[in-house]
């Protein structure tokens, strides 16, 4: 997509998830990609709508995260959850804000 080739830094030639990584919060065009892909997992119901029935944080394990499916580097804050009928999630603190702002929209 060309969202990856939008978000590099002027600083320099730095792959997609460097971006993701070093900044909070993520600039609008990540923010706008991101935003896109939770709307549509919202509706397909592989993101939950329902608030989470346990919340914690920690460092990234290089896992990928269930809204952006960029991995969650140890550099990253960690946010899981688990749902109220059991699922699991994890991601990016970031796109946890993301994910957070668009289930209760709708
Ligand atoms: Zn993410």
């Amino acid at each position: 997509m060309q969202a990856d080739r939008i978000a590099v830094p002027a600083s320099g030639i730095q792959p997609f998830i460097t971006t993701r990584e070093t900044t909070m919060p993520y600039p609008a065009e990540i923010v706008a990609e991101v935003r896109t892909k939770i709307v549509k997992r919202l509706k397909a119901g592989t993101l939950p709508r329902e608030s989470p029935s346990k919340t914690w944080t920690g460092r990234g394990q290089r896992l990928n995260c269930a809204a952006c499916d960029e991995p969650i580097l140890p550099s990253n804050v960690e946010f899981d959850f688990d749902t109220p009928d059991g699922r699991q999630f994890r991601m990016h603190l970031g796109c946890a804000a993301l994910w957070e702002h668009e289930r209760q929209r709708r």
